[in-house]
Formats: C-alpha cells, structure tokens, sequence
C-alpha cells in the first residue's frame, strides 16, 4: 500500500501526461514557453485572481511574498506553531522575528484569538513591528481566513496565505490562493496539485506587488533581464513541470471531490475512538494529510508499530512544534504563549495513507489496523 498513491495517479492520467511532456522534449525549450504561462494563466482563472506568478518552489514563493511586502529586521511575522518550518524561514532570513500562535485543536489551525493576544503584546513591548500574519491552510484545511483577516486589518498587518497544501481547497465558496494581500502555494509531489520535482507560485491582486515578484525571481530585472533594478533571485518553474501541472490540473476538482469521500469514510469509521480534523461548514479541505489525534504519544506510537506489521505505511505530519525547534533558540524569549494545542497535536498525530486514488479495499485495511490497535492499546494500559 502507498502513504500518497502517486504511481496510481500517473497510471490514471499516462496518455495526457506522456504527450504533454512529449511536447516539451520535442520543442527543446526548457526554460519559459507556452506551457508556462499556459499554467499561470489557468491558475489565475482558477483561483480567480488578478496575478499567478510561478516559481521555483513553495518556500521561494513565501520568500518572494515576504519581500514584496518589505519585511525587514525590526519586524515581527505571526505563524501558527504547527506547520512546515518553511511558512515562515524565509522572513527571519529577512531579519523578521518570527512569533509563533497557537493552534485550534479542532482544526489543527491558527487560534484567531491567541493571534489577536500575541500582536497586542508584540504591541505593548514595542520591539517589534507587527507586520504580517502567515495563515496557513493546514493539511489542505482552510484557515479562519475571515477572521484573520480581520485581525490584520485591525492592526494595520499584511496577511500571507500559505496554501502549499490547499490548492484546490476554498473557505466560503472562494477558492484557497484566492485570500491574502498574497498567497503562495507549492507543487511539491506530495501536495494536493504537486509536479515530478520542485515547483511553486505566488498569487495576488495587487499590480505593484506582482511586478515586484516578476522582478525578483529574475534577478530583480527591470524592463530587462540585465536591466537589473533592485536584488533578487532565480526562481523559475521548469517548462515540463508546467506540463506536468497543466495535465493535473484538469482533474483536481474530480480529485478533491475523492478526497472529501474518502475523507468521510476515515471520519466515519474513526471519529468515536480518535480526534479527526473538523473542516468548518460551507468550507472543503483539499485533505494533503489525513491525520487523526491519539489519546497520547505512546498510543500513537503503538499504533504506528501495528500499521508497520500489517504493511501500512503512515506517518508524522509533523512531529515538532516550530516553537520547540533547535533554529529558533534565539528567539526562546520572545514565546509568551502556551502552546498546549500545537504540542498535543505534535505528540499524538498520525497520518493515515490518503490519495484520491486510494482503494476501498486499502482504506478498510487502515480501518481496521487503526481499531485493533487501539483496542488493544487500551485494554493494555
Ligand atoms: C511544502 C510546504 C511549503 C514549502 O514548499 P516547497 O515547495 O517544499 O518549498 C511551505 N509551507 C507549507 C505549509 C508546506 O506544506
């Protein structure tokens, strides 16, 4: 059994796949073309934006996000504690104080109201500039992005969508990438709209922000690319990863109706004996991860070993809260908060095997693992 299916996928999807990338071959061309800015083009439709800009990979898409919006030293970015340290690595490389908030133990997501506590205290000290908010869609579930955004309006901050896991997702009927002064997604593999190697794109609606951007992932070009305006990076998505992307992309909303089904069958068959990621009504997760919450850690880990036996892959998403990292030792002190939900959520996740082309048979042998192993768990201790 696979944790993500992605050989099943390729199967499903070969002709279109194979052609398309055939193409590329043939043209030669590499770097750029139609393909490119085909997918830039259908993405913005998709996510009904002004701007979609693609890039190197999703944490040059949060990199160039950051430094459209200025983020310098003296300044402090909010990020909720449990995600991908990339959300917010690339605003410390700024020279940004990262402050971590937080989260939801239902949702798994940024609490809005830790949030609106820790910028009033960044406030009070006065150390920091309160700058931006990263709301991350976690696992693919929508943030409180009204709610966030309101926050951040109160208190004059930009707002970051970090939809690396969301893509195809949307919160009130809008499509994620659709919410922030600027959104950033990745096309990892492994993420819900993911390409055969690295690859990323920013969204916007705001014209000097995207000309910004455009800038710098060409060296901070001007009306040339050795016109160089300001300093910048190389960060280019590679011609047969968009040919790769436009393939998937005609079937992601199929795939996310899968997921949701799939999803129901986990939530059904689980929700009596472990917490299962709650997605708030009129929103639709794009479920990246499916991961469920034990009683404790050594539960989880009991259960881990049991799935190993009975040859089922699963996995930790993500087993360290950002708070508690090694690399941010030199912020320790800025952590006011307590973080009791992100810790529980670190110490007792699992993620269960979850594609939209899981197979029935599969699922019902994850459910089943999953249940023996608790009940014997707790007839145990
Ligand atoms: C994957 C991921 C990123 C980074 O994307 P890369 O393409 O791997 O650079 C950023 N934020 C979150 C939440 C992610 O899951």
């Amino acid at each position: 059994m696979e944790f993500i299916d992605l050989k099943a996928q390729y199967q499903y999807l070969k002709e279109e796949m194979d052609q398309g990338l055939a193409q590329v071959l043939e043209s030669a061309r590499f770097i750029g073309g139609t393909e490119v800015s085909q997918l830039e083009q259908r993405l913005q439709e998709y996510t009904s934006r002004k701007h979609c800009i693609s890039c190197g990979n999703g944490t040059d898409a949060l990199l160039l996000a950051y430094m459209a919006i200025g983020v310098k030293e003296g300044d402090a970015v909010f990020c909720p504690d449990m995600t991908f340290i990339a959300s917010i690595e690339p605003a410390c490389l700024l020279g940004a104080a990262p402050i971590f908030v937080d989260i939801d133990i239902k949702s798994y997501n940024l609490d809005p109201q830790s949030l609106e506590e820790r910028v009033q205290e960044v406030k009070e000290s006065g150390k920091f500039t309160p700058k931006a908010v990263v709301a991350v869609d976690f696992l693919g579930n929508p943030a409180e992005l009204s709610e966030i955004r309101n926050i951040c309006d109160k208190y004059d901050m930009y707002l970051i969508e970090d939809a690396a896991q969301s893509m195809g997702a949307s919160y009130g009927g809008y499509k994620c990438c659709s919410f922030g002064d600027i959104a950033c997604t990745s096309f990892f593999p492994s993420k819900p709209l993911g390409c055969y190697g690295d690859g990323g794109a920013v969204f916007t609606d705001n014209d000097e922000f995207a000309e910004i951007m455009r800038s710098i992932k060409v060296h901070g070009k001007g009306a040339s690319k050795y016109d160089n305006v300001r300093i910048g990076i190389n960060s280019r998505l590679d011609t047969l990863q968009a040919a790769v992307l436009l393939t998937k992309l005609s079937v992601l909303d199929e795939e996310i109706e899968k997921r949701g089904k799939l999803a129901d069958i986990y939530k059904n068959a689980l929700q009596d004996i472990v917490k299962v990621p709650q997605i708030r009504d009129g929103n639709i997760s794009s479920f990246a991860q499916y991961c469920v919450l034990f009683h404790s850690e050594e539960e989880k880990d009991y259960v881990a070993q049991r799935m190993k036996e009975d040859g089922i892959p699963s996995l930790v998403y993500y087993p360290n809260p950002l708070h508690s990292l090694k690399a941010f030792d030199n912020v320790r002190q800025l952590h006011k908060g307590d973080f009791r939900n992100s810790q529980e959520y670190a110490q007792c996740n699992l993620g269960l095997p979850f594609s939209p082309y899981l197979k029935e048979e599969d699922q019902k042998a994850v459910i089943e693992t999953v249940r023996k192993a608790v009940e014997e768990y707790r007839k145990i201790y």
